[in-house]
C-alpha cells in the first residue's frame, strides 16, 4: 500500500533534475548524475592559489579561499543559486555543499580549519525568505565534516546613529555590509571557515572579516558555492 502511495505521489510530483529536468533516480538529490559531472567546477582546490584568493590579496588576510563553481549569467550555477535564494530550496545548498565537501576532502583541503561560520542575512532578508542560504550549506559542509556551526557570533550590526539622518548611500550602504560580534573571545585561536553562497567583489567577505578581526590570533578561510570574476 505505502508503496503504491509513494509511485502515486511520484506520478504528480515527480523528481526531477534542478537543471535538465529528467527524473532522477532514488539515490539522486536535485542533480542527475550526468548534470552533477557537468557542473562548471573551478577546480581552485587543485592549485596552489587561485584567482579568488588573489582578489583579495591586500585588502584582507585569508588563509584560503575554496569556490566549488563558476557563476556566469544564464549558467546551471545561476540557475541553481536562484532557485536556492528565491525559490525555498534550501536543502539544493546541502546538496551541493555535499558535493563540494567530498572533493574537498579527497585534497585535504579543509585541514586546520575549527569552525563553520554563515554569513549572516539582513533580518528583514531573513524574515522575508524564511531561511539563511549560507547557513544551508554551512550545514552540507557539517555533515560532511562534522564541524561545528557557529551562527550566534557574527551579527549584522545594529547602527546607533539614527537611520533618518544618514543619506540614502549610506543608509545603503550600513544595511548592506555591517557586521560585528558579540564575543571577542569565543574564537580566539580559531581557524574560521566563512560561508556564502557566492564571492563576487568580496564585499561581503570584507566586511565579515573586519568584524571577525577584532579578535585576537584568529585565521579566516572562506568557501562560497560559487565564484564571479566580474
Ligand atoms: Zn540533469
Amino acid at each position: 500500500m505505502m508503496k503504491f502511495l509513494i509511485s502515486f505521489f511520484e506520478l504528480f510530483f515527480p523528481n526531477n533534475c534542478e537543471l535538465c529536468s529528467n527524473s532522477l533516480y532514488k539515490h539522486e538529490n536535485y542533480i542527475c548524475g550526468k548534470c552533477k559531472k557537468k557542473l562548471p567546477r573551478t577546480y581552485f582546490n587543485m592549485v596552489k592559489t587561485n584567482p579568488a584568493e588573489q582578489s583579495l590579496w591586500g585588502r584582507i588576510d585569508i588563509e584560503h579561499v575554496h569556490c566549488f563553481l563558476f557563476y556566469a549569467k544564464e549558467n546551471s550555477t545561476q540557475q541553481m543559486l536562484h532557485t536556492l535564494k528565491y525559490k525555498g530550496e534550501k536543502e539544493l545548498g546541502k546538496e551541493l555543499a555535499h558535493i563540494f565537501a567530498d572533493e574537498l576532502e579527497e585534497t585535504h583541503s579543509l585541514k586546520g580549519v575549527d569552525i563553520l561560520i554563515p554569513v549572516p542575512l539582513h533580518p528583514k532578508k531573513l524574515f522575508k525568505r524564511g531561511y539563511n542560504q549560507s547557513e544551508w550549506i554551512a550545514k552540507g559542509i557539517q555533515e560532511k565534516t562534522n564541524l561545528p556551526i557557529d551562527n550566534t557570533t557574527l551579527i549584522k550590526a545594529h547602527n546607533t546613529e539614527s537611520q533618518t539622518r544618514k543619506n540614502r548611500f549610506s543608509r545603503y550602504l550600513s544595511s548592506k555590509e555591517m557586521f560585528s560580534i558579540n564575543d571577542k573571545h569565543k574564537l580566539k585561536g580559531k581557524h574560521i571557515l566563512l560561508i556564502d553562497d557566492v564571492l563576487t567583489t568580496g564585499a561581503t567577505i570584507e566586511a565579515c572579516y573586519n568584524a571577525l578581526a577584532n579578535t585576537d590570533d584568529i585565521k579566516v578561510s572562506i568557501l562560497t558555492l560559487a565564484y564571479s570574476s566580474k
